[in-house]
């Protein structure tokens, strides 16, 4: 199958952001966006899968005016963990988590949703970081596993040509023995493999090569990003504190030091990106990325707080929260015409045969 370069942006409002500002499809086309990413909220009301709820019919017609934008949509389908307005909260329909019927019913919700968005939806990727608790939701890796394959199944009854893949969070223990196991030849055959890393960018090579010793799939960054604002804790502070947890950056109102003498600002967001995007470019592997994420967010949907307060999930973006361009959406422009330019005419085949 050919295998486009794919160039995503996550544009997705969550109610508790208190966004006030419209995405603007045409300027995210303009920045060489191909794809919106976006996680599908559970579709129905009740597991007879006969009605649909309001916010899901709030998504159809955003899907509508991405579709209208000419842009595609890399999708996710829901997952038993993780905030409801981004697909969480999957709820133990056709069994009790985990359990044949269960997942026999994630794999028929998940053709559903393929099936109903085929036209704009050529790209899926099965639930989210299941190798992350948040987005488990209780899950063990081996049912987080059988998750992603029946998910993946019911995508592919659907729409046979759909490029199909998953992410973990990271490249820790949990998510390399899941790779291993969901990458083995006699499993389900993914058409790419998808990964989230928000390190320093001089890091990505050695943890694209943790995958390319697993697999010679072609690999999507599905997430990497960088906050251009908060506080930079010294590397004392890091040191002491730990793992670095979500909830800490609403407690310290920053992050922790871990690129150097880089700061969390819109200059150092914009080097961020276009280092991020040299790497990328300097791996023949990579056949999609996308970045965390399009816009600014009005309110921190963890803690509540307007992000000029806690900058701690709505100062990702590559315009502001009134969709005023930062420097860093000129690095992912330059970055995406780079690596788009590079990709035509080499189709990479990733399916066996
Ligand atoms: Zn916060």
């Amino acid at each position: 199958m050919t295998f486009p370069m794919l160039i995503g942006v996550a544009a997705q409002h969550r109610p508790t952001e208190r966004p006030t500002t419209p995405f603007n499809y045409d300027r995210m086309r303009d920045a060489g966006v191909t794809h919106v990413r976006l996680g599908f909220r559970v579709p129905f009301t009740d597991e007879s899968m006969t009605t649909t709820t309001p916010e899901f019919q709030l998504q159809e017609r955003e899907i509508d005016q991405i579709a209208a934008s000419g842009l595609k949509v890399m999708g996710y389908t829901p997952h038993p963990g993780g905030d409801p307005d981004i697909g969480g909260g999957y709820p133990e329909w056709g069994g009790s988590l985990g359990s044949a019927g269960y997942l026999a019913h994630y794999g028929a919700v998940s053709e559903w949703l393929v099936d109903r968005f085929r036209d704009v939806a050529d790209a899926w990727q099965i639930s989210n970081e299941l190798n992350a608790d948040l987005f488990a939701g209780g899950m063990t890796p081996d049912q987080g596993i059988a998750y992603l394959e029946h998910g993946a199944e019911g995508v592919r009854r659907a729409n046979p040509d759909a490029l199909i893949g998953f992410n973990m969070a990271g490249f820790g223990d949990t998510a390399m023995a899941m790779y291993r196991r969901l990458l083995d030849p006699g499993g389900f055959d993914w058409d790419y493999i998808g990964c989230d890393g928000y390190m320093r960018p001089d890091l990505w090579p050695e943890m694209f090569d943790r995958l390319k010793a697993i697999s010679d799939k072609p690999i999507i960054v599905q997430e990497f990003g960088w906050a251009s604002a908060g506080i930079t804790l010294t590397e004392e502070q890091t040191r002491s504190i730990g793992r670095f947890s979500a909830r800490l950056r609403c407690e310290y109102l920053g992050w922790p030091r871990d690129w150097g003498d880089h700061e969390h600002t819109p200059e150092d967001q914009a080097v961020y990106v276009a280092e991020c995007m040299e790497q990328f470019l300097n791996e023949p592997r990579v056949a999609g990325v996308l970045f965390w994420r399009w816009d600014d967010a009005p309110v921190c949907w963890l803690c509540g707080r307007p992000s000029s307060t806690c900058p701690g999930t709505g100062r990702w973006g590559l315009v502001d929260e009134q969709g005023q361009q930062k420097p860093s959406l000129d690095a992912f422009a330059e970055g995406a015409n780079r690596l788009r330019s590079r990709a035509p005419g080499k189709e990479v085949d990733s399916r066996s045969t």
